[in-house]
Order: structure tokens, then C-alpha cells, then sequence
């Protein structure tokens, strides 16, 4: 649709083979055990698959945001819930090379890097604060040169699997979102648990769990960023993880649509055709804002309004495509054989992470009033 560079396509291409290889064969049981792939997470490591938008300089593939929502969307095509463990991977991994210390870096980046850890984990959401994150009760009290942490974070994507976990906690409890400060804490830190896994609609191989923060102590020299920056982190680590959750509701749509063309060859009727020629229309369209938002995170713009846009209508889009193709199958679709009924249950929970709907909605009016009042 649009061509990519030699380098672009090479990420493309060993996404795929990789998605198709191992990931594929084995999702439907996967799903029905809720196995996490921690080995092949740890092989998409090794081939520099789980950190492709992290510089070369610091260990990464430095592969640019288009080859990481290629990577994404082949990833996903085979198993979505494994493509979300490197989808959150890649974002911590982002925020530490970007605004961790070279200490940091060497300590939680390299092993990342390197597929030693087959995950990171993203730790804002709480029991009792999710789409409204400021109002976080997690909170980090100085301690000399250390922190005291103490709280649940909820909805935990590879928590107890993950080798680091990025952190927010509150270091002004009065304050809303600039009392928020960032840490990093290493898997086994004392005071640190994971609940037992959530049981989940979809997304069954991806481990879901609550972090648990009892008195866990943690050098000073673990916090990412100032003291207060700790919104500013992880929202600006949002932006870029919408664009992936766009590319990975994409890959679901792109194994979906395989279902409707194998019904429509099966069954060339009026009503098929014409599920499949939307589908395919809406999938086009839907990649294409997410290709925008890549290109402009790429060239280092602004893009949270592009990003709500291309998240907002991806997964809106990956939900209908998958409705299409399970009513195209009939009674078989209904069966519960991890084929498209699995895509259904995965694609749902798209439309919830990293900012429900309606938050994308919020966002997108707000940067629209913000660029009228510019007079853009
Ligand atoms: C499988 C899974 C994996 C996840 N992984 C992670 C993770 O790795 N890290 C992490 O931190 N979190 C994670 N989450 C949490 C996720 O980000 C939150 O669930 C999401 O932000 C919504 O928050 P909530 O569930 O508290 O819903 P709420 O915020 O309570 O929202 C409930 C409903 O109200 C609507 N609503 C809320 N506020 C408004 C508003 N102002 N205007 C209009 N409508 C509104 C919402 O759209 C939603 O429909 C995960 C969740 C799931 C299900």
C-alpha cells in the first residue's frame, strides 16, 4: 500500500515468518490454557523483535515506529495476546531509553535488549483508577536515599513474568497529576508480588495480573525522571503505545479478513461480497492512520491527537471485521475452536487498553478545539 524502506520491510518480513512459524500454529491452544509464551518472547528478544523502536545506541533495533507497526501487526496476525507482552516490552523500553540514566539503561535495557527478560511491564492503572490515572493512591515516600512504595497497580499486561516493572506512585498524594513520580523496580525486589493471573474474555495468553506494593524500598536511583515526572513518562509513552495497540487490532483484522475471503470463495453471494469489500475498505482505511501516526512519531511530532484517531478507529474497525467474519461462518463461527471466535474475544479488550474509546473520543475533541483556537 505503501512502500517501505529496505530496513522496514526487512522487520516486516521476519515479523511475519516468526508470527507464522511459531506464533500461529499454537495460539488457539495458548488461548484455551492461557499459556504465556515467555521462550518465544524471549527468541522475539534475541532478534532484536521486542525493542525495534529503541536506538542502537542503546542496545535496540533502532528500527524506526513503521517497521515497529509492522512488527506489530505480523505479530499479532499469529497471536495478538503475544504480540501484546512486546507491544508494552517495547514501550518501557522506549521511556527507559528515553529518559532513563545510563545506569539504568545498563541495568534494565541491556537485558531487555538482549532477550534475557521476555517481558517489561507498564504499572499506572489501579483497582480504583484507570481512565482517570491521576487519581492514582499508590504512593512513594522519600526515605533518605531510597523510596517506600505502597499500593495496588490493576490490569497488569506480564505481571510475574516480566523482568522489570515501570511504576508510578504518588510523591505528593495531594497533588493530581504532577504528584506522580516513575521508578523502576527489577522482578524479586522485596515488597513486590503479582497476584494469580485475571481471568480474561480474551487476550488469554497474555498474563494479566494486580502488582502488589507492600514497603517496597527502592534506591532513589531507580526513579525515572524528576520528582512530578512521572505523568509526563507515561503519557508520553501512550502516545506511541496507542499507535501499536492501532497496528495490533490491524493484525487482527488481517487474520479475520482471511476468514471472510475463505467463506466468500466457499460462498460468492451478494451479502458476502459485501462484508468482505467493507472490511477490506475499513481495514485499509484504519491502516492507513495508523502508518500516519507511526510517520509522524517517526519524525519526532507531535501525534496525540493522530494517535487517538488511529486507535479509535482501529479497533472500532477490528471489532466489525470480526463480526463479519464470524457471522460469515455461520454456526461454525460460533464454535469455540480459537479460530475466529478467538479474534472476536481478542480484538474486544483493544477498545479498553491504553485509553478506552471514550477517551480517545475526549482527546480527539480536545486537540480539535486546541487546533481551532491555533487557527489550524
Ligand atoms: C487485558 C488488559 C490489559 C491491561 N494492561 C494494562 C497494563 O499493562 N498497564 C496498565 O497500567 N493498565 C492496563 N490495563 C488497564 C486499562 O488501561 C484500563 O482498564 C483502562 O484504562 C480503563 O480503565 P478502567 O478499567 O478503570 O475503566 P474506567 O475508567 O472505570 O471506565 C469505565 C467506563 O467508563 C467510561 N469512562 C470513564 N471515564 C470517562 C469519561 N471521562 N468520559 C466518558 N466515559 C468515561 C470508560 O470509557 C468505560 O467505558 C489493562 C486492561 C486490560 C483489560
Amino acid at each position: 500500500m505503501i512502500e517501505l524502506t529496505a530496513a522496514q520491510e526487512n522487520v516486516r518480513v521476519r515479523a511475519l515468518r516468526f508470527s507464522e512459524e511459531r506464533l500461529a500454529p499454537r495460539a488457539a491452544d495458548r488461548d484455551r490454557v492461557g499459556e504465556f509464551a515467555a521462550e518465544d518472547l524471549k527468541a522475539l528478544g534475541r532478534a532484536g523483535l521486542l525493542t525495534v523502536n529503541v536506538p542502537v545506541a542503546h542496545g535496540g533495533l533502532g528500527a524506526g515506529v513503521v517497521s515497529y507497526v509492522e512488527a506489530v501487526r505480523a505479530l499479532a496476525q499469529g497471536c495478538a495476546g503475544t504480540a501484546v507482552g512486546m507491544m508494552v516490552t517495547n514501550m518501557v523500553a522506549e521511556a527507559i531509553s528515553h529518559f532513563g540514566t545510563p545506569e539504568q539503561r545498563a541495568r534494565h535495557l541491556r537485558p531487555l535488549c538482549a532477550g534475557e527478560w521476555p517481558a517489561a511491564a507498564f504499572c499506572l492503572s489501579e483497582p480504583e483508577s484507570g481512565s482517570d490515572a491521576a487519581s492514582m493512591r499508590a504512593t512513594a515516600t522519600r526515605e533518605g536515599d531510597r523510596y517506600r512504595l505502597n499500593g495496588v497497580k490493576a490490569w497488569i499486561t506480564s505481571g510475574g513474568e516480566a523482568g522489570v516493572y515501570l511504576v508510578t506512585a504518588k510523591t505528593d498524594p495531594a497533588a493530581r497529576a504532577k504528584g506522580v513520580t516513575a521508578f523502576l523496580v527489577p522482578a524479586g525486589a522485596p515488597g513486590l508480588s503479582a497476584s494469580p493471573p485475571e481471568k480474561k474474555l480474551g487476550l488469554r495468553s497474555s498474563v494479566t495480573t494486580q502488582v502488589v506494593l507492600e514497603d517496597c524500598l527502592v534506591p532513589a536511583s531507580e526513579r525515572l525522571g524528576e520528582e512530578g515526572e512521572g505523568f509526563k513518562v507515561m503519557m508520553s509513552s501512550l502516545d506511541g503505545g496507542r499507535v501499536g495497540v492501532s497496528a495490533q487490532a490491524v493484525g487482527v483484522a488481517d487474520a479475520a479478513l482471511a476468514h471472510l475471503r475463505a467463506a466468500y470463495e466457499r460462498a460468492p453471494t451478494a451479502e458476502l461480497a459485501d462484508a468482505l469489500a467493507r472490511s477490506q475498505a475499513e481495514r485499509d482505511a484504519a491502516w492507513l492512520l495508523c502508518l500516519r501516526a507511526a510517520r509522524l512519531k517517526d519524525a519526532g511530532e507531535t501525534l496525540t491527537q493522530q494517535a487517538s484517531i488511529s486507535k479509535l478507529y482501529c479497533t472500532e474497525m477490528a471489532g466489525r471485521v470480526c463480526q463479519r467474519a464470524l457471522r460469515a461462518q455461520g454456526a461454525a463461527g460460533h464454535a469455540a475452536l480459537g479460530g475466529v471466535e478467538r479474534l472476536m474475544r481478542d480484538a474486544r479488550v483493544m477498545r479498553i487498553y491504553e485509553g478506552t474509546s471514550e477517551i480517545q473520543r475526549l482527546v480527539i475533541a480536545r486537540e480539535a478545539l486546541r487546533a481551532g483556537a491555533r487557527g489550524a
